[in-house]
């Protein structure tokens, strides 16, 4: 699951930024699953999104909820698909109360290698729960040192 390449193809005189817009990557393994290209155990789906079992999970019931349209990561996804994609995490999360009762859930996502992502077409896991299952906080939590945390708030509110 490396970079995607772009089936955008180059044409002379437009800038690669120009054709971005409708770059989609050709070997998505999750767009080939929205194509039915590639098989996937698909559990719910709507008319932008599509959630289906993850192949590696991490309990009972880990599953993906994609949105059909190729978007690599949080980062780049458009408002409107996002909002598709959460609502239909959450109907996941509901349905998945009803009928496999976990304990409780976790949405997760990952944007960027250095965040754990490695499948680039946007994604919401949602991982049932249960109590002593193998799952951990992944920080240590801990007090911040106020200064610090002053100085990257004011930063990101960009004064
Ligand atoms: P990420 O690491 O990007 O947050 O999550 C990608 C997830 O996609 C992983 O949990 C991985 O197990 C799952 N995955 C990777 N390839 C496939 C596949 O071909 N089919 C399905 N169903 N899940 C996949
Ligand atoms: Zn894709």
């Amino acid at each position: 699951m490396g970079d995607s390449i772009f089936a955008a193809s180059v044409t002379p005189g437009i800038s690669s930024e120009a054709l971005s817009f409708r770059a989609v990557p050709d070997d998505c393994i999750f767009c080939k699953i929205v194509a039915g290209e590639l098989p996937a155990e698909v559990i719910d789906s709507d008319e932008h999104t599509i959630a289906f079992m993850d192949i590696n999970p991490a309990t009972r019931g880990h599953a993906l909820v994609v949105p059909r349209a190729h978007s690599r990561d949080l980062l780049e996804i458009a408002d409107e698909d996002l909002t598709a994609t959460i609502t239909a995490a959450r109907r996941l999360a509901l349905r998945m109360q009803e009928t496999i009762e976990p304990a409780g859930v976790n949405v997760l996502n990952s944007c960027g290698r250095a965040a754990w992502q490695s499948v680039f077409h946007f994604h919401l896991h949602v991982i049932p729960r249960y109590v002593g299952d193998p799952l951990e906080l992944p920080w240590i939590p801990g007090p911040a040192d106020q200064d610090e945390l002053a100085r990257v708030a004011a930063k990101i509110r960009g004064e």
